[in-house]
């Protein structure tokens, strides 16, 4: 590697070598004793510095700028012996704002199309708002396609699939942990401060707006027409979602995963949204009218305790307690045995249980 420097830095003596380097996360691509460090690459003729950063391992889509000896250059561009050639990916902490990105303009409305084995991130991304189009079915092809035609970056866990020459925009999720993928591509594309929970239909992709009551009123369970008064409606599939008894952990679902490092404290647009709608699925064909809202057979009273034997006295000897010793210089008193425990009355039923209104089937746990 030494002599490859030395040589890119005359090219007069150079020979059919380039020097690259791969900067910050494209190095996970790299074989191990490739990673930060300069590579020499040996080619034929003049091929496109795209071939070549494929041809070391790494997607074309991961890259978004390309210095070949200090100025930017396109994907097309053509090795010349001796070149010195850096690879940044997108969005790295760098402001390359300056100089030509390799693509016309960033994903600034972004959209997704997500392989068919990233069910889980696609509805963590939809619940915070993000476009996210997926089918567990979908074929390479048709992930390309949705990509090239509706501008939506790939999310795969497939590198391979990246390396299509007709994609343009994606990113190969690292993590196997759905969490950590969310985390994952809101840094990558820098959408911390897009965030918009609850916005979008986690089952269908859909958007989802606010519906008055009147409209839906005969779709409603009876306790949940009795208990919410905001309701919101996909768009799209037409599910209907209320802020229903999980929204707490559903909402904390989202400040966690949309949490950007190292703000421990805030997490961007989350605040003040009282009208974000928590996405209760309704399972059933919502239309089935429940059964009139009686309340159910009234809880059977609980037996009376039966009186427990008088206690037998205890010994006057108190044992001290076992996790905080007492201070040692207030002995205390003895106990002295008391009167023989007289029963108490027989326990009150408890009165029925408030009925709760229907918690849906946890939305988040998958
Ligand atoms: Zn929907």
């Amino acid at each position: 590697m030494e002599d490859s420097r030395q040589r890119a830095d005359n090219t007069t003596e150079a020979g059919n070598t380039a020097e690259f380097r791969f900067y910050a996360e494209l190095n996970d691509f790299l074989p191990p004793n490739q990673r930060f460090a300069a590579i020499t690459y040996a080619f034929n003729g003049s091929p496109s510095v795209k071939d070549a950063v494929e041809a070391l391992g790494v997607p074309h889509p991961e890259v978004d700028l390309i210095l070949a000896n200090g100025v930017s250059v396109g994907f097309g561009y053509h090795l010349v012996p001796g070149d010195r050639i850096a690879v940044y990916p997108v969005f790295e902490g760098l402001d390359i704002t300056p100089i030509v990105r390799l693509r016309e303009r960033p994903l600034r409305e972004p959209r997704f199309v997500a392989d068919g084995h990233l069910g889980k991130l696609t509805r963590r991304l939809r619940m915070l708002g993000f476009d996210v189009l997926y089918h567990r079915d979908f074929e390479d092809i048709e992930i390309v396609r949705a990509s090239v035609h509706e501008h939506r970056a790939i999310l795969t866990r497939d590198r391979g699939l990246l390396k299509h020459s007709a994609v343009t925009h994606g990113y190969w999720v690292r993590s196997t942990n759905a969490a950590e993928q969310t985390r994952e591509v809101l840094q990558r594309f820098d959408l911390w401060a897009q965030v918009r929970p609850f916005s979008r239909c986690t089952a269908c992709n859909g958007e989802i707006v606010a519906v008055a009551k009147a409209e839906i009123e005969d779709e409603l369970a009876p306790l949940t027409r009795r208990y919410y008064d905001e309701f919101f409606r996909c768009t799209s599939c037409r599910r209907i979602y209320w802020e229903g008894s999980h929204y707490r952990r559903m909402r904390a679902l989202a400040e966690e995963l949309s949490r950007p490092p190292g703000a421990d404290l805030e997490a961007p647009a989350l605040l003040g949204a009282s009208s974000y709608p928590e996405p209760s699925p309704l399972p059933g064909p919502p239309a089935v009218p429940d059964p009139p809202a009686v309340p159910g057979p009234p809880v059977v009273p609980a037996p009376p305790a039966v009186p427990r034997p008088a206690a037998v006295p205890r010994s006057p000897v108190v044992p001290a307690p076992p996790a905080v010793p007492a201070p040692p210089a207030v002995p205390e008193p003895p106990v002295v045995p008391g009167p023989p425990v007289v029963p108490g009355p027989p326990a009150v039923p408890r009165p029925p249980a408030v009925p709760r209104p229907p918690t849906a089937a946890d939305h988040s746990s998958n």
